[in-house]
């Protein structure tokens, strides 16, 4: 692809680096700038004086979704080049204030995982964990919302498609003329992304159903007539479509392991699927190892495969027996 860049830039997590994209077509354009750390904005500086460019001169910067691996840096930029900033509507309440965004979901969570069956102390370890990470991120204001089908000029036309699942407002820029899609992390080369929950946007007391929503995000990426995926992270993606395909098919696989642990037991709670198929999952992982049953639970229960009761402030999850196969 003409007048683009990939600019692998470092980030303080387990994820590594985070890919940045540069435009320099119609002005300069950044896509997914990096966290917000002074080695980020470092390899930034130095891989644009490659290319005859400074931080100034950043015209735009095009946000796939609210994770400060990728939307970090964003404001450091803005203040220094005046850039308008692009990001989908469902994302800017996450943008515009990073810290209160995670205190609502600390709030919204706390008693949600407690009612999932995890021990409390556990769930006290597992929501404070990220605490140390909001440094890594500032809040940017959005200057213009975007939404599916809007068109945005980088010196090729990139069109916005709408992708939530591992995040709400992730979006995905289509180059059409150039057979290439920009997929943040909605399909990445070597990992599954995490259908991570958090709130419902505009909401502070509904949880996003992460992983049926990403499923149709990912079904909605097989129709668009594209080869290539540039990701959040990792190498092109020769054969997304591909891609797409077998994440699919790693969800179906997971989903029928977990219709089967819930069919094999008594009653039992979303946490306890989880140990039962991730036995020595870290604190580290628990969030999103959560994530991830609670969402096949969801695509379960759409089924009518299973379903949930609550006793006692405790939901537990069952074979329906009344389900006609
Ligand atoms: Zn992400
Ligand atoms: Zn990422």
């Amino acid at each position: 692809m003409e007048n683009m860049e990939r600019i692998p830039i470092p980030t303080p997590f387990g994820v590594g680096r985070v890919n940045c994209y540069v435009f320099t077509g119609n002005g300069l354009t950044v896509l997914d700038p990096g966290p917000a750390t002074q080695e980020a904005y470092e390899e930034l500086t130095g891989a644009l004086a490659r290319l005859g460019y400074r931080i100034a001169d950043i015209e735009r910067v095009l946000i796939t979704h609210p994770h400060m691996d990728h939307f970090g840096l964003a404001q450091r930029l803005v203040e220094e080049s005046g850039a308008a900033v692009l990001a989908h509507e469902d994302a800017v309440s996450h943008l515009s204030d990073p810290i209160g965004y995670f205190e609502r979901e600390q709030e919204y969570f706390r008693p949600f995982l407690i009612s999932m069956g995890m021990p409390t102390e556990i769930v006290e370890t597992v929501l404070e964990l990220p605490e140390p990470y909001t440094e890594y991120q500032a809040p940017v204001t959005v200057t213009r919302e975007v939404t599916a089908g809007d068109g945005i000029d980088v010196g090729v036309d990139l069109a916005c498609v709408s992708t939530p699942g591992h995040a709400p407002g992730s979006l995905c820029y289509l180059a059409a003329a150039d057979d290439v899609i920009f997929t943040g992390d909605h399909v990445l080369p070597d990992i599954t992304p995490n259908p991570l929950l958090t709130l419902a946007p505009g909401s502070d007391n509904e949880r996003t159903r992460s992983l049926p929503t990403y499923l149709e995000s990912l079904r909605q990426v097989l129709d668009i007539d594209v080869t290539v995926g540039y990701g959040g992270h990792g190498d092109p993606i020769p054969a997304l479509q591909e891609r797409a395909r077998a994440t699919i098919a790693h969800h179906h696989d997971r989903k029928e392991r977990i219709a089967d642990l819930v069919a094999d037991s008594e009653p039992t709670t979303a946490y306890q699927i989880m140990k039962d198929m991730f036995p020595d999952l870290p604190a580290t992982e628990m969030f999103p190892g959560m994530s991830e049953v609670i969402g096949h639970l969801d695509l379960l229960e759409d089924e009518n495969q299973v379903v949930h009761s609550e006793t006692d402030g405790i939901i537990k999850y069952e074979r329906n027996a009344n389900q006609h196969k």
